[in-house]
């Protein structure tokens, strides 16, 4: 990934009204050291991020990306974000992004150093992977033990199932494990047999004429691509719903697929070893509909 941009921002109090936060934005050199060596973000992963998708220099989704940054940081007491502050370093990062292709704009909120006064936070933009091929001939995964049961996060909720932390080396590992199994990717299962999600993805099922993905209950990540996805088959007057899936749907399903926002749709061709059906014309739907400008 080539970086192309990076921000620090001082995150302002949620009610602090100004109309203008770019003077408190300052521009680093994205490839040179910056931040101190008692962040907590790098020592403990102690901190919060999103990813947002950019096509042809537009940013999509923001607001749902946002609203989910606010809700990680409610669930791991960090103070409340400034969603405009962080709307308009969005507009920033956005505009440097590729004018023509495809780009990865991330949001980064640490509780800050160790001792520190303040939260860290800054802001990302570099050219996102080509996805072209992923989206056409789609993963293959393998399903793998999450380790807890569905009822879990709602026992647990220090464990922050729901929210996108930055503690992401479990995620990474589950994706290593995919691969030594001859797979692309993983699909995670509870303990007690329900699908929950992929590593870096939300999981979307077609039964008969149903779109169905696992619900976000508290133990997975509410994607953003699933909600506007779903929003998008909801207006085409097709059924949506968001259910407690278990694991023997995935490979009755018709069809299924990994969303989100910079790979967007990308069809699951085997699970477990044993190839499934792809739906190519539905899955270049998804995908022209996911690479138009979505708000
Ligand atoms: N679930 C997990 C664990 C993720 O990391 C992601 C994205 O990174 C998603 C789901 C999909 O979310 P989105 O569609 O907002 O990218």
């Amino acid at each position: 990934m080539t970086w192309r941009f990076a921000l620090v921002l001082e995150p302002a109090a949620s009610d602090d009204a100004r109309e203008d936060f770019a003077a408190g934005f300052r521009e680093i050199d994205p490839s040179a050291p910056a931040l101190s060596v008692g962040e907590l973000s790098t020592q403990r992963g102690d901190g919060i991020f999103e990813s947002i998708g950019v096509v042809n220099g537009h940013a999509q989704e923001v607001a749902a990306h946002l609203e989910r940054l606010a809700h990680s940081a409610a669930l791991c007491d960090l103070p409340t974000p400034n969603l405009e502050q962080w709307r308009q370093a969005v507009t920033v990062a956005a505009a440097h992004c590729p004018a023509d292709g495809e780009g990865v704009i991330k949001l980064i909120l640490s509780r800050g150093v160790e001792h520190g006064p303040a939260p860290t936070a800054w802001v990302t933009a570099a050219q996102a992977p080509d996805n072209t091929v992923v989206r056409e001939r789609g993963v293959r995964i393998v399903t793998l033990d999450r380790g807890y049961g569905i009822d879990t996060p709602a026992r647990a909720p220090w464990l922050l199932l729901g929210a996108k932390t930055l503690s992401y080396a479990v995620n990474m590992a589950a994706i290593r494990e995919a691969k030594r199994r001859g797979a692309d990717d993983a699909v995670f299962v509870s303990s007690d047999g329900f699908v929950l999600e992929a590593p870096t993805a939300s999981l979307v099922l077609r039964i008969g004429g149903r779109f169905v993905t696992p619900a976000p209950n508290g133990g997975i990540l509410h994607g953003t691509t699933q909600l506007s996805l779903f929003e998008h088959l909801a207006v085409q007057g097709r059924e949506t719903a968001y259910e407690t899936v278990p694991v023997s749907a995935l490979a009755e399903a018709d069809a299924a697929w990994l969303l989100s926002s910079v790979r967007l749709a990308a069809p699951i061709s085997a699970i477990d070893g044993v190839a499934v059906a792809v739906d190519r014309e539905l899955t270049a739907s998804f995908n022209e509909y996911l690479l138009s400008p979505r708000t």
